[in-house]
């Protein structure tokens, strides 16, 4: 008899080998983290001694499930802002918090509570994308799962690099700690090629092709990223990969939904592995990914749960069903990804995509010994027909469900014996990540409360307090305007300027909190020059207003940031009760009078609609007695410029 560690008995053995063999009374021998026999129950029981043999009984052996892509330390954000558009989720709530709080604590925590989550649903296997990966590392190490830790690099500052060379340094030191080990595969993860710069892919390539790591990157996952990637390098995503090398590296690509039939022909000659990612495309809208080609054209495609900020949860059951589900809908053709299909992506198709599936993703002999045992003697899987050979791969992914798992294996190592986890101090893990998650709801509380939080969260901003006095009155036309100008006293400044201004004011029930002005300024410097575009965001907090004779004085706190999302994104995010729009065409002369320096605008209102024009003069002041002399100089301005004292307004166009 030979002396191995462990034996699981009697149960159905589902080895998603080559030949797809089922053993139904089977048995699995494990020695040293590794299979050693595989087969009929009744060959090896003879054959070997184990010093724990495992009755399985009712039960189905498969190799334990793989996770193709996730990102794991985000468990810490499960369910915070759910049921927005990708990039109000993105960069409205998602980025903010991970600047705040992830740090090396953060994501260990998050990352054990992710293992614990995993295992209990039959994952023995995933493939992270993060920051702080070594966090990332440590956790599933302890936890005893097989992970590919990829350090995310981007062009954008991350929390744990000001910028991407720092990325790659953090990568370098991580891989040389982490390289050759047993459990854990340290990668790379360029973020998306529209988040990154071409010096970002070349070099993400260059450094996993040194040292034989994986590569994960995001791609085609949006049209509007497609779109972003074809302005930025003028073609589509796989082909600029290729073109920066990306493509020779054993690189995974993540979600892949608006790939074209070239790109995937591209992939399929490139050996790139896909992670197929259904809840989290479906659940922020951005399309369903063309799987049956993929599949048809020979792409080696796994299943991915996708980060569970974004899911939520990390299901492998529930996403291998939806894969197999979604296929056919999307297809028309209910035999489309059938269930033998979607369990083999989820296992020996994830560890191809993965380039893991020389020790990983099916049972057979010399593989490591990555197991999940199923329950299948429950109701929601009664009763059992042996019709087909596929009647085995539709109990597994139609009926069973992730609390079905009994037992689980990695390397050899049991890390769930009858449903207890035997490497993760649940109650210690939930108690740090809700103290976690309880700081994370006090900051975005006390942010959601104020406009200027808001928008300080999405960054770039700039801070200007201005006291003005100004004046603004209907006028008959541009002559007078025109008149005015030529007086002697009066001479310019700068060269006056033509704009097309398109306002859009948000604008809120409480006016305590200000209103937010999204313009895109469409200056023209010359005559017949091509105008240049200036988006711009403020936000105007009330202000002080006091009146003298001829205009008002207004000083108020102005904040403002290139508005460089889309105004339909602002909405989104600031969630305004009403949105007001007014657009003028202005002219605009920088003037000095009496030696003191005034902008006139003379302005036709386009939305709404007004018969006749406006003349605004104002100017920059510091102090009440520097207001009042202006104030009074504005008073004959008003007569240079021949302005009707009756025709006097105080709204602003907003307020029409
Ligand atoms: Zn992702």
């Amino acid at each position: 008899m030979k002396k191995v560690d462990i034996i699981l008995s009697n149960g159905t053995v589902v080895t998603m080998n080559e030949h797809l063999d089922v053993f139904p009374q089977g048995a699995v021998v494990i020695k040293d983290g590794q299979i050693v026999a595989v087969g009929p129950a009744a060959d090896l029981g003879g054959e070997y001694e184990a010093e724990q043999t495992i009755d399985c009984a009712g039960q189905v052996i498969m190799p334990g499930l793989i996770n193709a892509h996730t990102h794991v330390p985000m468990s810490l954000i499960r369910g915070l802002a759910d049921d927005l558009r990708l990039d109000v989720w993105l960069y409205g709530y998602m980025l903010p918090v991970e600047r705040e709080f992830m740090n090396e604590e953060s994501c260990y925590y998050g990352t054990l509570l992710s293992c614990a989550e995993m295992i209990r649903s039959g994952v023995t296997c995933f493939a992270d994308m993060y920051y702080f990966e070594d966090e990332v590392a440590r956790a599933a190490q302890e936890a005893g799962m097989r992970a590919i830790c990829a350090e995310t690099v981007m062009k954008l500052p991350t929390p744990d690099a000001t910028s991407y060379d720092e990325s790659l340094e953090y990568c370098r030191r991580f891989i040389a700690g982490w390289k050759g080990h047993e459990l854990i595969v340290p990668a790379v993860g360029p973020h998306s090629p529209y988040t990154c710069t071409p010096e970002i892919l070349r070099e993400t390539a260059r450094l996993t092709q040194e040292h034989d790591v994986p590569l994960l990157i995001h791609i085609a996952e949006t049209e509007g990223g497609v779109e972003g990637t074809r302005q930025l390098y003028g073609c589509a995503p796989a082909f600029c990969l290729d073109d920066f090398g990306v493509l020779d590296s054993k690189t995974l690509a993540i979600h892949g939904v608006h790939l074209t039939e070239e790109e995937m022909e591209l992939m399929v000659q490139k050996g790139v592995g896909v992670a197929h990612c259904p809840t989290s495309n479906l659940k922020l809208a951005s399309g369903v990914a063309p799987v049956t080609r993929m599949l048809d054209l020979g792409l080696n495609v796994g299943i991915g749960t996708d980060g569970p900020a974004s899911n939520n949860n990390q299901d492998m059951f529930e996403e291998m069903r939806l894969a197999a589900l979604l296929a056919k809908g999307i297809t028309g053709d209910p035999k489309a990804v059938p269930s033998r299909i979607a369990l083999t992506m989820a296992t020996i198709g994830g560890a191809r995509a993965l380039h893991l599936d020389r020790i990983t993703g099916s049972i057979e002999v010399g593989k490591q010994a990555d197991l999940a045992v199923v329950d299948m003697d429950v109701l929601h899987v009664t009763p059992k027909f042996e019709l087909s050979s596929d009647n085995i791969y539709s109990r597994l992914v139609y009926a069973a469900k992730s609390a079905d798992v009994r037992h689980v294996l990695v390397n050899g190592r049991l890390l769930m014996r009858d449903r207890e986890l035997l490497t993760v101090d649940v109650e210690t893990i939930t108690a740090e990540v809700q103290r976690i998650a309880d700081r994370v709801n006090v900051f975005l509380m006390r942010r959601e409360e104020s406009l200027l939080d808001k928008l300080v969260a999405i960054g770039g901003l700039e801070w200007r307090e201005t006291f003005e006095v100004q004046v603004k009155g209907s006028v008959e036309g541009e002559v007078a305007v025109k008149e005015g100008l030529a007086h002697p006293d009066i001479s310019a400044v700068w060269r006056p300027s033509v704009r097309d201004q398109y306002d859009a004011y948000l604008l809120f029930a409480d006016k305590g909190q200000g209103c937010i002005r999204h313009r895109e300024d469409n200056v023209m410097r010359e005559e017949g020059a091509v105008p240049e575009s200036i988006r711009t965001l403020t936000l105007t907090e009330p202000g002080i207003e006091q009146e003298f004779d001829n205009s008002v004085l207004l000083s108020r706190s102005r904040f403002t940031s290139k508005a460089d999302r889309t105004l339909r994104f602002y909405c989104e995010y600031f969630e305004p009760d009403s949105v007001k729009e007014v657009s003028k065409h202005r002219q605009r002369w920088h003037i000095r009078y009496k030696g003191v320096q005034f902008a006139v605008n003379f302005d036709r209102l386009t939305k709404p609609a007004y018969e006749g024009a406006f003349l605004e003069i104002k100017s920059r002041t510091w102090s009440k007695k520097d207001a009042e002399q202006k104030a009074l100089l504005i008073g004959e301005l008003l007569d240079v410029f021949n302005v009707d004292r009756g025709n006097l307004l105080k709204q602003d166009y907003v307020d029409f």
